[in-house]
């Protein structure tokens, strides 16, 4: 439409402004009111960045305006046309596999739309230090923009904040859900959309398993996302702060300052060990008054690191465990005593008046515990199957009540409800479930990668491992292939059938890593436990651990954040802001 000449200069309008309003001035200002709302609706049919070029013919306000989630028909882009256009691949997901796909996509074969709830990949790896603040949040999360330009450059290249919800495979098109913050009363009701594709990379990840242990999602927090981590960096400083105000018995501080771990996998036992050296180092210094109260326990079913070998676990364990020094002395001689004299609390109070500076509520938590001299700085590690979860205490299953002030769930992760709802073949596991070349058999053009799929047993391959490594060279594996499809002229729908593949997805373990604190770390680099190769523990493997992950840091921005932080922590310690 075009734009009407009656549209207002600058001195136009200050002489609106400032002359007294007379008939004729009058006429001129509602001239002017008529063109500027002619402008306005102009303006916004011209709008024509959003919806992009291939968008369905509907009006492209019905289409991004809320009111849209109530039609049945949601509105989206349209497909792509053979020979005029560029075919379409679709990324579900910005995690390891989406965006290390995107990384690798050649953008002059295909248009990248990728639909994700999130904008950013999160550096799994390095995500427990921010919980702590030794990182900062955002030197973890890479904007996807970063990763592949062209989503945000190209024209028929987007990124989505969206949750795909549905696909039909038949139709070459995948349904969509906006998420928009919906919470407040002012807030924007989610609306769906439509996004067909030539080709579907689906790498939507997995989500953390709670074995339907009640109360788990309504109380415990997980440690996925980076809003899981500003969760429990806001409540463990909240609990310190309230520890230390007047009116709050021993009791309750000992509760709100009970962090409570359960999962003694590598994510369980960093975020563990990242805690301890906190309390360690931050808590000991800075909320000295509430210091003997702030404990942390590790709750796992069977052994912890069970992907380690046993040498590496027991390294682990001890360091995990290890206490203070000087306390420990302290807590040790006290118990010795405690065994020697009986165990009446008259002797336990007389003993523990001969420690000065060793706190009576310890050590008979220590004791009610059964578990030996942990205090304050060492992780307690205690074997046990979680029951239930109560708002400010766990149940286990022998009856066991464990109050908490802070409690994070980190026990594995399964196939999340959308991944279970797709009606494609399914691995052991209920991933969904792909051939060598990571192609959902049975349809056309459909792809999965990381977390959310695993081989078919028809292949004779193992379900990989959820990792990261896993992830990544699937998507880069995948970009690879998906580029030489498209040299070959197959990249657009049910036009790659003849086209030769080439060799097989294959995945060679480089070894695991993890951090247990204070300095200290594991390094397997063996394919499997048993395996002939390096493997170690200590303040060496810490070195390569850190080293490693910096260098991994997806950009040169992140990384030198990542590498600011470690130093400003070092020099200064963590930030205990609470904002
Ligand atoms: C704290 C932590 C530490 C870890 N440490 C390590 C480590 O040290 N080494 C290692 O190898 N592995 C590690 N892992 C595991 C590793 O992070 C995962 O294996 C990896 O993230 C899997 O990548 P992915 O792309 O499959 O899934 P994710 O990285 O989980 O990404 C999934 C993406 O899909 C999106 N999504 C979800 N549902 C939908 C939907 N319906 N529609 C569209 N998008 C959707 C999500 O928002 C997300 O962007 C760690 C994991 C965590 C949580």
């Amino acid at each position: 439409m075009r734009i009407t000449h009656h549209f207002l200069t600058a001195s136009s309008l200050s002489t609106l402004r400032f002359l007294p309003p007379t008939p004729q001035r009058r006429g001129a200002a509602m001239s002017w009111l008529r063109a500027l709302s002619r402008f306005s609706s102009s303006a916004a049919e011209r709008r024509p960045r959003f919806p992009p070029p291939g968008l369905v013919a509907a009006s492209y306000l019905s289409t991004i305006a809320p009111s849209a989630s109530t039609s049945s028909q949601p509105l989206g882009l349209a497909p792509t046309q053979p020979g005029k256009e560029k075919p379409r691949l679709v990324v579900l997901g910005t995690g390891w596999a989406g965006c290390r796909l995107m990384k690798g996509i050649d953008t002059s074969l295909y248009d990248v739309v990728c639909v994700s709830p999130r904008n950013h990949m999160v550096f799994t790896p390095l995500l427990a230090s921010t919980c702590v603040g030794t990182l900062e949040f955002r030197s973890v999360a890479e904007p996807v923009a970063r990763i592949q330009p062209a989503i945000s450059r190209a024209p028929g290249s987007y990124f989505f904040l969206a949750r795909c919800k549905g696909i039909d495979a038949d139709e070459h098109t995948v349904f969509c859900e906006t998420v928009t913050d919906g919470d407040g009363e002012d807030a924007l009701e989610p609306w769906s959309f439509k996004v067909p594709y030539d080709k579907l990379v689906i790498a939507a990840g997995a989500e953390a398993t709670t074995f339907g242990i009640p109360g788990v999602k309504e109380y415990a927090i997980f440690l996925r996302e980076v809003y899981h981590a500003q969760e429990i960096r806001r409540r463990l400083l909240l609990n310190l702060m309230l520890s230390d105000v007047p009116g709050i018995t021993d009791e309750e501080k000992s509760r709100l300052l009970h962090c409570v771990v359960i999962g003694g996998g590598p994510t369980g036992v960093e975020f563990s060990g990242e805690l301890s050296d906190f309390i360690i180092r931050d808590v000991h210094q800075r909320y000295a008054h509430v210091k003997d109260f702030i404990h942390v326990t590790l709750i796992e079913a069977n052994e912890i690191l069970s992907s380690f070998d046993v040498r590496l676990r027991q390294y682990a364990t001890k360091q995990l465990m290890k206490y203070k020094k000087e306390k420990s002395e302290y807590v040790i001689s006290a118990s010795l005593l405690f065994m020697m004299f009986g165990s009446s609390l008259q002797m336990l109070d007389a003993t523990i008046a001969n420690f000065k500076g060793l706190n009576q509520r310890n050590v008979i938590f220590a004791y009610e515990l059964n578990c030996s001299f942990l205090f304050q700085s060492g992780v307690r590690l205690v074997r046990g199957v979680v029951k239930g979860v109560q708002p400010q205490k766990i149940i286990l299953s022998d009856g066991t009540e464990v109050p908490y002030g802070l409690l994070v769930w980190s026990t594995g992760v399964g196939p999340s409800p959308f991944v279970s709802s797709l009606p494609f073949p399914k691995s052991p596991g209920g991933r969904i479930g792909i051939d060598e070349w990571l192609r959902v058999p049975c349809v056309q053009d459909v792809f999965a990668v990381g977390d959310c799929c695993g081989f078919l047993e028809s292949t004779g391959k193992p379900v990989l491992p959820a990792l990261a490594q896993v992830a990544e060279r699937q998507g880069k594996y995948l970009a690879g292939l998906l580029n030489r499809i498209g040299r070959r002229g197959g990249g657009h729908a049910n036009s790659a059938s003849d086209i030769e593949l080439g060799a097989p997805f294959v995945y060679r373990h480089l070894g695991s890593m993890a951090t247990v604190g204070r300095y200290k770390a594991l390094v397997d680099l063996r394919q499997s436990k048993d395996a002939k190769g390096l493997s170690l523990a200590g303040f060496v493997s810490w070195f390569i651990w850190r080293s490693a992950y910096l260098t991994r840091v997806v950009s040169w921005r992140n990384r030198f954040y990542v590498a600011i932080n470690w130093l400003t922590t070092f020099v200064f310690g963590r930030d205990i802001s609470r904002i």
